[in-house]
């Protein structure tokens, strides 16, 4: 934390090819600059072809500022019963323990806050706060977040997570975390320690590129896994860095293999200085539909949109559900291939094809005239037609 990049000065120092640019002076004066030794030298060509660049460098992009973007996009402030408490779901409120990161991502949603001076809850906040989710027995999970809870000293989340766990009511308690990706360093034996004696307890972290899966976060997220932490991965799309299906496959592998599981990957907020971060919503959704059928559930991500307003997270999906009828729902799945399945107790087959119809469609699905539609060529299909002579489309009809 002490040898931070926190200065134009000290990053054209390491990065004197950077020199000469007045925009970048401008950029770090907007927004807060900070970079950890350790992630500055995942950086291999200092210039926007490097996603690691991109994600931590200042850029003069970030100084578009169109009408729709806000410094609190998701509303925060207004959700907030008390000073650092958001409280949205019913169930669930999110804590604001730190204003510190240990690096300041440029595409950081909540600017606002992280960093805009570095301090963490202040003992007699964190008691209104306990008090709050005590009035409050409706609220099981908590996440505490920043900034970045795992820049504080043990000592200091400690007496964080001890008071949240004080109230009776409060099942889970989650830590948001970028640091196992930013200074994976501080994931030491004695924080493991100190965080396992707060189970049941889950950290969300913040992987947005293969690049970041490095010896040592892989060895900071093996740490916290053996202590019984579920990890769980939160990754925004970010054009140029991620927005690519075949990217975000390797990433979502590599996740698994750390043992985090990929659970969101957000749309961009629409907070000041990431114009040029975002992607359209139809990239997104065009990920998922590369992602299904060739991963296994357990390691795709959740494509959520944090509803401007705080509407809250809305998951988007491609379409599967093509036609519905009373008796039966046409679903289709990654390979194209078209199921009618029967509602309960549906009424038998309705009968043969309508007269003339050369093959069934979708409709005859949808009435339990036909039961699939499957593309003619398929790996799928090839192999059950090694195994048994005929294809998959031909053993439906
Ligand atoms: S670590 Fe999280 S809170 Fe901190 S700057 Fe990055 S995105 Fe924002």
């Amino acid at each position: 934390m002490r040898n931070r990049l926190r200065s134009v000065d000290q990053l054209l120092r390491c990065f004197p090819v950077l020199r000469g640019q007045p925009s970048l002076v401008r950029a770090a004066e907007k927004f807060p600059l900070a970079i950890t030794p350790y992630y500055a030298s995942l950086i291999q060509n200092p210039d926007a072809s490097d996603p690691i660049f991109q994600m931590c460098v200042p850029q003069a992009q970030e100084l578009n500022d169109p009408p729709f973007l806000c410094d609190d996009p998701l509303e925060e402030d207004h959700d907030m019963p008390v000073p650092g408490l958001v409280h949205r779901y019913p169930d669930r409120a999110l804590l604001i323990a730190t204003s510190t990161c240990a690096m300041y991502c440029r595409h950081c949603t909540r600017k606002r806050v992280a960093g805009a001076r570095e301090s963490s809850i202040s003992p007699i906040r964190l008691q209104q706060v306990v008090a709050y989710l005590r009035q409050h027995p409706e609220i099981h999970d908590v996440i505490v977040s920043g900034g970045d809870p795992l820049t504080m000293t043990t000592e200091s989340l400690e007496r964080v997570l001890a008071a949240v766990r004080s109230v009776p009511t409060v099942d889970i308690i989650r830590i948001g975390t970028r640091t196992p990706v930013t200074m994976p360093q501080r994931i030491t034996a004695e924080l493991v320690e100190m965080l396992r004696k707060y189970h049941p307890l889950f950290i969300n972290t913040h992987f947005n590129h293969p690049n970041e899966i490095t010896t040592e976060s892989t060895e900071a997220c093996t740490r916290l896994a053996d202590a019984g932490i579920p990890l769980g991965n939160q990754s925004v799309l970010l054009k140029g860095i991620n927005d690519d299906p075949q990217l975000m496959e390797r990433l979502c592998r590599a996740l698994v293999k750390i043992r985090v599981k990929p659970y969101y990957m957000y749309q961009c907020d629409l907070v000041r200085g990431v114009e040029h971060f975002r992607t359209p919503v139809s990239r997104g959704i065009e990920i998922m539909e590369y992602l299904r059928g060739r991963l296994s559930g357990l390691a795709i991500p959740t494509f959520v949109i944090d509803a401007p307003h705080g509407g809250g997270k809305v998951p988007v999906l491609p379409n599967y559900i093509v036609s519905t009828s009373p008796t039966h729902t046409v679903l289709r799945n990654f390979e194209g291939m078209l199921v009618s399945y029967p509602e309960p107790h549906a009424a038998a087959p309705a009968g043969p094809p309508a007269p003339g119809a050369a093959s069934p469609g979708v409709w005859e699905l949808a009435t339990g005239r036909a039961s699939a539609i499957a593309p003619a060529e398929t790996s799928r299909g090839g192999r059950r037609r090694q195994r048994h002579g005929v294809s998959a489309a031909e053993q439906l009809f």
